[in-house]
């Protein structure tokens, strides 16, 4: 099996002198293409921090970064840009729908910063509404829809680029636990049909089960592994 992800010493210092604050010290681990991993720990304990990393939204300020066995540390934020779009989905607790525009458009976004063509764009996205069974919601508004809708609508815009990592943030924190449960069995389907590595940071014990394993962190700092 090949790394996907493969984190070296990875540090996160916030601000300096007196106030500063080390998030993340020295984390070291690897995960394999397909896998599914939940980034466990309290609040503060740095799972954001370290999603961020692994995201390439942020930078550590020491360690090194692989993705796709590509050294992401130190390259330029146009390459970074682009090894995200190409790499990446995300799916947050806040969702970061444009609530005013149509589901569709939402879903069409990363295509667009793609530069495809409106034709092609839009085929695509309506074929990654139908996976979340969303199509007959393509024209309304992204604010009309319900929490559950509205997380399947991320989820669909999440895939528009065919992500080989889908990065998840708490993806259930906002639903109740009905939906929040078919939330999370989509997620563990794309995993499991489309091959799609899950990396999910959550304070739920039961989803963080479902998992493959678990990276544990306390105060920065990688605890445990549990397989
Ligand atoms: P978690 O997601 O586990 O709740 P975070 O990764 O968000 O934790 O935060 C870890 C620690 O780093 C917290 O103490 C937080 O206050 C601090 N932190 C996070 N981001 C920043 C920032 N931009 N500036 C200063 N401190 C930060
Ligand atoms: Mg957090």
């Amino acid at each position: 099996m090949s790394a996907v992800v493969r984190a070296e010493m990875l540090s996160r210092t916030f601000g300096s002198g007196k106030t500063e604050f080390k998030a993340l010290r020295d984390v070291t681990f690897e995960i394999n293409e397909g896998e599914s991993v939940a980034i466990i720990g309290k609040s503060g304990s740095g799972k954001s921090t370290l999603m961020h990393q692994l995201a390439l939204l942020d930078s550590p300020t020491s360690g090194k970064l692989y993705i796709s066995n590509k050294l992401s540390t130190g390259m330029k934020a146009h390459e970074l840009e682009h090894l995200r779009n190409q790499e990446f989905g995300f799916v947050f607790q806040q969702f970061f729908l444009n609530g005013n525009d149509t589901v569709l458009n939402n879903v069409v976004l990363p295509l667009k910063v793609a530069g495809l063509q409106r034709g092609k764009r839009n085929r695509i996205a309506m074929e990654s509404l139908k996976s979340v069974e969303l199509e007959d919601k393509a024209s309304v508004r992204a604010a009309d829809l319900s929490g559950g809708q509205k997380q399947r609508t991320c989820i669909a815009r999440a895939l528009v680029n065919n992500p080989s990592i889908i990065f998840a943030d708490e993806p259930t924190g906002n639903l109740d636990s009905v939906t929040g449960d078919k939330v999370i069995e989509l997620l563990f389907k794309l995993n499991k049909e489309k091959g799609i590595t899950l990396i999910i940071v959550t304070h739920d014990p039961d989803l963080a089960k479902m998992c493959d394993r678990q990276l544990m962190l306390k105060d920065g700092k990688l605890v445990g592994e549990d397989k």
